[in-house]
């Protein structure tokens, strides 16, 4: 943090403080009234200046906006304020996994762990730490709109964003979501959830008309969208690069207007992605405001829009809602009356980081108990992954500094219309964290660049362990699901000579792991974050017993998965394309359950190095579906469960649906009774038509589960005939 921007951030705080005291406004609570009043008090001028943000340094050049003030930083976004109303300036910037503050060096924040490091927590409360911590880091720096989080489902193994988001599952990403947004707003700042919709994969993704049956969309992503909606009550929420159904996200009226504000009943404001906007016009279709808009052709909702309004091709009223929609937000969490700022608690902030890195890392295989490490080990090979520099991140926006800067930075590749991107790795190392675990063992280090020097190192140790990366990044998707740099030979490899081989994968997709069968144990750590060395350490020697569950399908290959060619690939970048998710709503282990395959790992599958037992389940229809049952820690140890309860065939169909799931942690041996009620849209079907969600009467089955692919007991209910909205 530079002092000058906290010394702006205060000074600006208190002059909106004094404002916002002294205006009559102030006195009204409501902030649909309040902004209504407020609104009506603007002169036009006022109104059309809020309607755009400003990138603060132009992609791909250095050059600064001269129109943003000089005291805000390189952030991603700066709308103007109107000061003679206590209406504040915008500072946007990004936050999915903490908050990127600027492009400077000098400029750092905490690094979350990824998103589906976050996904496979299972746990909102761990989601709305996560958003406090952004609050706090941003509301420290004086921003006020924190663009995150990312929750499109994950449809596909090779998106380079995924490791951005948090699950393939609507109830999931939804809660998980919520709990990010709700977190951040508390303290006062504005919070978002993007993309909105069908951002499911880079390759060509501003040339990609993503097709989809109306009807499961409902069910799935923008189910993910009203679930954190209605939850988490998000201020803004931002639209996608892609089109669906043949109209860009961002100007699809049937998209934002129809569905997200009127069927939805979003409350707040919908901004465009930066560079996602074409025409004036879609502030016809529902598009709030045009963000980053010197990144397009033309700044859209700037001059342009003002003539349409002048010449009466935009009525006055719409203008005024977009207005009104911002203003609420700001009144509904308060940005018109920031607090003081407080220092960051950098520690208490990497404990949040270290929280989610160990209970988002997932135990997938452990052969013969090899993991935890046995305490006698006295030799243990370390080979790969830059283990001996830190541990990896993805890139792109959510990337995030650290304090304390990168351990490498590594030019990664360049995209034609984005830029270039690095892998940065994060310190400490997994090799410092080891030993120090470890002081009784000797732990050799090899980079893995040659094999026969692995190999000969692996020969002598007692235990190996490869710690396999895979950088993933926005702008580019995988080809496949292989490890880069011949990782999955250099595996095979040791794995011939030791059969105590342990791998822990930092990637932010689910890979093949061809060499599964020959090693003992499998640990996926996603990109862990800033504290994430010290977890994959802990988990590794037992310290932390590990409870993560995957909150994505591990496929065996792409063939499993319902576009085994990646979208978009054997294409020229910017050749318009059409990508059908013929899948619909059956994304993830909604699509291995329909088809009834098997996939590598399913989806909600962790380890533990403790066992859980479930009885007494007890579950009742009518309504909606209630189940109860007992959790009892049935092994030597501590340790968190997250049992799963599925729909697995509805009255008319095989349907699989996660209907609820929570984390317990349960001492050894103690025992704990949850309940669970099922959000009755889970359990039927959207009817594009009507417009309403259907159960159809019948038998349904309900299981409890330790993962898509491991039900323990099941129980047959019988629910009733029902429609209802939203
Ligand atoms: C990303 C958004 C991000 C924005 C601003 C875009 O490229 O898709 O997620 O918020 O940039 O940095």
């Amino acid at each position: 943090m530079t002092p000058v921007d906290r010394d702006a951030g205060i000074e600006f705080s208190n002059a909106v403080l004094q404002s916002s005291l002294s205006s009559p406004m102030a006195a009204l609570a409501d902030p649909d009234e309040r902004a209504r009043e407020v609104e009506a008090r603007m002169t036009d001028d006022e109104r059309f200046s809020m309607l755009y943000s400003l990138m603060v340094r132009i992609f791909g050049t250095n050059a600064r906006e001269s129109r943003v003030p000089a005291h805000v930083p390189d952030i991603a976004g700066y709308v103007q304020g109107v000061p003679r109303l206590g209406i504040p300036p915008l500072l946007l910037a990004d936050t999915s996994l903490g908050l990127r503050a600027t492009h400077d060096v000098n400029e750092t924040a905490t690094a979350l762990p990824a998103g589906l490091a976050l996904g496979a927590t299972f746990d909102p409360m761990l989601a709305t730490a996560a958003g406090t911590l952004i609050g706090k880091e941003m509301r420290e720096r004086g921003f006020n709109v924190a663009l995150g989080c990312g929750i499109n489902l994950v449809r596909e193994v090779r998106n380079g964003r995924n490791f951005e988001y948090l699950s393939e599952d609507p109830l999931l990403s939804g809660k998980l979501g919520a709990g990010m947004v709700s977190g951040t707003q508390a303290e006062g700042v504005i919070a978002l959830v993007k993309h909105v919709s069908l951002n499911a994969s880079e390759t060509n993704k501003f040339f990609l008309d993503a097709i989809i049956d109306p009807a499961a969309h409902r069910e799935s992503d923008l189910l993910a969208f009203q679930i954190a909606i209605e939850t988490g009550r998000p201020g803004a929420l931002m639209g996608a690069y892609n089109l669906v159904n043949g109209e860009y996200a961002c100007g699809n009226k049937h998209l934002i207007q129809d569905t997200i504000k009127d069927a939805m009943g979003f409350e707040g404001w919908v901004m465009s992605d930066w560079r996602a906007v074409n025409s004036w016009d879609y502030a016809l279709k529902g598009l709030d405001q045009h963000s980053g808009a010197q990144l397009d052709e033309c700044e859209w909702f700037n001059e342009p829009l003002r003539r349409a309004f002048d010449e009466g091709r935009i009525p006055r009223k719409r203008i005024s809602e977009m207005v009104q929609r911002m203003l609420r937000s700001y009144f509904a969490v308060g940005i018109d009356r920031p607090s003081a700022a407080e220092p960051v608690d950098a520690d208490a902030h990497n404990d949040v980081a270290l929280e989610i890195a160990r209970k988002g890392i997932v135990l997938l295989q452990n052969r013969d108990a090899m993991l935890p490490l046995a305490r006698t080990v006295r030799r243990i090979a370390l080979i790969g992954g830059f283990a001996q520099v830190g541990v990896l991140s993805g890139s792109g926006s959510s990337q995030v500094r650290p304090r304390g800067g990168y351990t490498a930075e590594i030019p990664f590749r360049s995209h034609p219309l984005l830029g270039a991107t690095s892998m940065c790795f994060f310190g400490p190392s997994p090799l410092a964290q080891l030993r120090a675990r470890l002081p009784g063992a000797t732990i050799g280090f090899d980079s893995g660049a040659h094999i026969a020097d692995a190999v000969a190192l692996a020969e002598k140790a007692e235990v190996v362990i490869v710690n396999a990366i895979r950088h993933e990044g926005e702008r580019f998707d995988c080809p496949d699901m292989t490890l880069p740099y011949g990782q999955d030979d250099l595996i095979e490899a040791v794995a011939r000579v030791n059969p105590n081989v342990v791998v822990v994968l930092q990637t932010g997709n689910p890979i093949a792991m061809p060499w599964r069968d020959k090693v003992r144990s499998i640990v996926q750590a996603w990109f862990p974050g800033q504290a994430g060395a010290q977890a994959i350490a802990e988990v590794l020697t037992g310290e932390v017993n590990p409870s993560g569950r995957l909150p994505v399908t591990f496929p065996v290959s792409v063939d499993q998965t319902p576009h085994p060619r990646l979208p978009g690939a054997d294409v020229e970048l910017g050749t318009p394309i059409q990508v059908r998710y013929h899948e619909g709503a059956e994304v993830g282990y909604r699509w291995f359950a329909q088809r009834g395959d098997t996939p590598m790992f399913a989806f909600g599958h962790g380890m533990s190095y403790t066992d859980f037992a479930y009885s007494d389940f007890a579950v009742s229809g009518g309504d909606t579906v209630t189940a109860s049952f007992t959790v009892t820690n049935t092994g030597p140890r501590d340790g968190d469960d997250v049992p799963q309860l599925y729909l697995t065939h509805a009255a008319e169909a095989t349907r699989m649906r996660l209907l609820g799931f929570e984390r317990v942690w349960l001492r050894a041996g103690a025992s704990v009774r949850v309940s669970m009620v099922a959000d009755p849209r889970l359990l039927g079907c959207f009817d594009a038509t009507a417009g309403r969600w259907r159960i159809v009467e019948g038998d349904y089955r309900i299981v409890l589960a330790r993962s898509a692919a491991h039900h323990v007991v099941d129980a047959t209910v019988r629910l009733e005939h029902r429609e209802f909205g939203r």
